[in-house]
């Protein structure tokens, strides 16, 4: 005997009942079978939501079934040689009728009773079974149609019926020894108490009808048919990379279904695992794909099996001093639950007994406060115990894997990669087996969530970076016009997809949960929203991607003002602005704290030098133990190509006129002329050598008359060609000593400065053309020679290649 199960999808109109049929004759060529479906799909829902609508005393409940009787009617007009067709169309126009009427009770009575409910919604197997049954038939099998109710005898607790299997497997057993059909069709879902009264067997159940058959007949296989080609190592409608899981134990089928992995209903493990049916789920869709099979010698996962959640769930925490060591606390509470018939889906309890923490459905929190607190009464009133708490809006994520009893690391892996993305635990459980760990997180979470433990444990292809960027001016364009390059390089080689998901200049801001398309997002972006940065900051944190990184690419107070925002969400910001590193200490110290706290990354390399590894090298030097005695360095790229190309000969002001064209210069050039730039960059400098420095603590020794520092932009300009005598000056001066000008930062024993220096032939510095920058380490370990770093300190496409490597540090993280 062969047992094959039909869900919603695989029977939802003619044309894939029509696959079915195909299926099935199949099968019938190897053996008898049994065919078990589900209603249409979606109809279950239809049937519960008239219902309700009906005792709610809404009368639109009347359109909907008219809705339902239509779907049926099509599909048998569509399945069926019309010669066939008569008798199936009035006996569904019949059934509907009797479907009408028992609504209309319960909207006379204005009542829905679990009873009802299951009555009503019986109606979507009875119909869908009863029309594959006939449109078999009229392929010419020898096919019988069953009512399960006949046959599957529970308890009376509607809607989630508990099975007599005594009665239940003789009544099978009975049925098909005496028949001699070669296949037979049963509605799933669907049972009877004793009385005869209908029952189901709760959301889901077809598959436990199918599975119930399967082992009362020992079967040789069961076949759970669906419209996934298989169970998948996650919920492929959450996770795009989930795969395939080809065989599996039927424990961790049943850990993973009952964790959520919809594809398969939770009680149906138990009767074939008892009798030993391999269970196979397969694709009506696609019947060639090889599917998953449910076995007991299924080849053990390396590590982990899958990864599933459960939405919808409460956590109830009953705490208090009065349960220490007290037996039968435990015990009270799981009754309290029980005589509710409340399931409980998680359980913690703390080594010190002080709380136990219980997983259960969200809609049955406040049934279970109630239940809870009657129970703990006394002790609540003489405040031995506090009144249960309930955290709504949670769900829960599990790992799943026979192996992991013997892969240490595996929580540690887990509570990392989550603490990484910010994501917030609430409760941890792991099973005594071993076979699973979960924990129990928000619900916004939990697509990220679990689209993160999929990356972690199972090497998928590649790590997603959600990348956002604000600021596109000079660098920001270098920096997506390089992403855009990279994206094969970084996706084959360091196996990182990168995706800008949201980006914004000044103006405008867009969003693509997809990722941007790089090779026109000029166009997006100008089409996009009004630019406002907190919003910005709002939208990155409401997507909850995973992996995000912000990348601020502006001069802008107000975009540095978001940081402290994202990093507290564990989001890295990598900073090409200099303002939040060189703002007031406590906010630059904030900040970096806040990164730690929060297990992510405030990276802002290109503060000083653009591109050259002046702060990454600094901070090597200082993690391995070497102590900095002093830094010498000239960190502006614009005072070096203006000092270097300023002979006397053009004005001073065509000079820095040509190095702001050229794209050196802050967009106000007087931020670098007056030496605030290069103020700002050995501050952070001491900073990141751990000095505690304010601006205010740095000399400045500018060089600027002070009439070039009012005004315009314009303005300065002109000043300048008015004082080209004064610079003039500046100039001869150092060249009649056969040295070069040169702006340099200093930072010794605690202090700093900056200013313009004579620079003799033999120094370090004397050396640096066009708009190099050098910096000079005289440390504990490099003290006869510095170490020197030196290079292009200023340029897009240098300081935009540094952004980058910030954005690959933090997407390696
Ligand atoms: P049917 O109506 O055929 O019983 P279900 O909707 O009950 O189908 O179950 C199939 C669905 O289960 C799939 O469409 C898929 O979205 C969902 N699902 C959840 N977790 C998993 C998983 N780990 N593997 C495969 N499918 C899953
Ligand atoms: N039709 C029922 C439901 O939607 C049973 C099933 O499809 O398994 O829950
Ligand atoms: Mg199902």
């Amino acid at each position: 005997m062969r047992v094959l199960k039909f869900g919603g999808t695989s029977v939802a109109n003619a044309q894939n009942i029509k696959r079915v049929l195909d299926i099935v004759q199949q099968s019938c060529i190897t053996d008898k079978t049994i065919v078990v479906v589900s209603a249409l799909g979606g109809v279950t829902d239809v049937l519960l939501n008239s219902a309700q609508l009906a005792a709610n005393g809404d009368t639109t409940y009347e359109e909907m079934l008219l809705g339902v009787q239509q779907r049926h009617l099509d599909t048998v007009k569509e399945l069926l040689p019309v010669t066939g067709q008569s008798a199936m169309l009035s006996w569904i126009i019949k059934t509907s009728n009797e479907l009408q009427d028992i609504c209309q009770g319960l909207f006379l009575l204005k009542e829905l009773t679990p009873r009802a409910k299951d009555m009503i919604v019986s109606f979507g197997e009875y119909m869908s079974g009863r029309i594959v049954a006939e449109a078999l038939k009229l392929t010419g099998l020898a096919a019988e149609w069953k009512d399960s109710r006949e046959l599957i005898i529970t308890n009376s607790d509607y809607t989630h019926a508990a099975v007599d299997f005594e009665v239940t497997n003789k009544n099978i057993r009975e049925y098909f020894s005496g028949s001699n059909a070669s296949a037979w069709v049963l509605p799933g879902f669907i049972a009877s108490n004793p009385q005869g009264i209908t029952t189901t067997l709760g959301r889901g159940g077809s598959d436990f009808t199918a599975a119930i058959l399967a082992a009362a007949t020992e079967a040789t296989i069961l076949e759970i048919w669906t419209d996934v080609s298989g169970m998948m190592t996650a919920d492929p409608r959450l996770t795009p990379n989930a795969r395939l899981i080809p065989e599996i134990t039927y424990q961790e089928a049943m850990e993973l279904s009952h964790f959520g992995a919809k594809v398969i209903y939770p009680p149906t493990i138990q009767p074939v695992m008892q009798k030993d049916v391999p269970t196979w789920i397969k694709n009506t869709f696609a019947p060639a794909d090889t599917g998953t099979i449910i076995r007991k010698d299924a080849k053990p996962a390396v590590g982990i099996r899958g990864i599933s959640s459960i939405g919808n769930i409460a956590l109830l925490s009953l705490e208090g001093s009065g349960m220490i060591g007290v037996p039968g606390f435990s015990m009270r509470l799981f009754q309290a639950l029980s005589l509710e018939k409340i399931n409980v889906i998680l359980i913690t309890q703390g080594s010190s007994e002080h709380s136990i923490c219980v997983g259960i459905e969200q809609e049955n929190a406040e049934k279970a406060r109630a239940a809870i607190n009657q129970a703990f009464e006394l002790e609540i009133t003489l405040r031995k115990v506090n009144p249960v708490a309930v955290e709504s809006g949670l769900a829960i994520v599990a790992l799943v894997g026979e192996n992991m009893r013997s892969h240490p690391g595996i929580s540690g892996r887990m509570f990392g990669t989550l603490g990484k993305n910010g994501v917030n635990i609430r409760a941890i459980a792991q099973g005594s087996s071993e076979r699973n760990i979960s924990a129990v997180i928000a619900a916004g979470d939990v697509r990220k969530t679990i689209n993160i433990l999929h990356e972690a444990f199972f090497e998928t292809d590649y790590k997603q970076i959600n990348l956002f960027i604000s600021g596109t001016g000079n660098v920001g364009k270098k920096l997506i016009r390089q992403l855009e390059k990279q994206q094969q390089y970084l996706l084959q080689q360091m196996r990182l997809q990168v995706r800008v998901v949201g980006l914004s200049n000044s103006r405008t801001m867009v969003f693509n949960e997809q990722g941007i398309n790089l090779e026109n997002w000029e166009v997006a972006l100008q089409n996009g929203e009004p630019a406002n940065p907190p919003e910005f900051a709002q939208r990155i944190i409401q997507l909850n991607l995973r992996n995000t990184i912000f990348a601020d690419i502006t001069a802008d107070a107000s975009v540095a003002a978001i940081y402290e925002t994202l990093l507290e969400k564990s989001i890295s910001v990598v900073a090409c602005n200099k303002i939040a590193a060189s703002s007031p200490y406590a906010n630059y110290s904030k900040l970096k704290n806040l990164a730690r706290d929060f297990n992510c990354l405030f990276l802002f390399e290109t503060n000083v030098g653009a591109g050259l590894p002046v702060i990454a090298t600094l901070n090597d030097l200082l993690h391995s133990g070497d102590i900095v005695h002093k830094i010498e360095a000239v960190l502006s790229g614009t005072l070096n190509f203006v000092f270097n190309n300023y002979n006397g000969e053009a004005s001073f002001a065509s000079v820095v006129a040509q190095a702001q064209e050229e794209g050196y210069t802050e967009p106000d050039p007087r931020i670098d002329l007056c030496g605030t730039d290069v103020m700002r960059k050995i501050l952070i400098l001491a900073r990141e050598a751990n000095v505690r420095l304010e601006a205010e603590d740095v000399t400045i020794n500018g060089f600027l008359p002070e009439k070039c520092l009012a005004g315009t932009v314009d303005d300065f300009y002109a000043a300048m060609e008015q004082e080209e005598a004064t610079f003039r000056k500046i100039y001869e001066e150092a060249k009649a000593e056969g040295k070069k000008l040169k702006f340099v930062a200093m930072y010794e024993n605690g202090k700093a400065a900056v200013g313009l220096q004579h620079i003799a032939p033999d120094s370090d510095f004397y050396h640096l053309y066009g708009k190099d920058n050098a910096v000079m380490f005289h440390t504990e370990r490099y003290a006869e020679q510095p170490l020197v770093i030196k290079g292009a300190g200023a340029g897009a496409e240098v300081t935009a290649a540094g952004v980058f490597a910030d954005i690959m540090r933090a997407a390696r993280f």
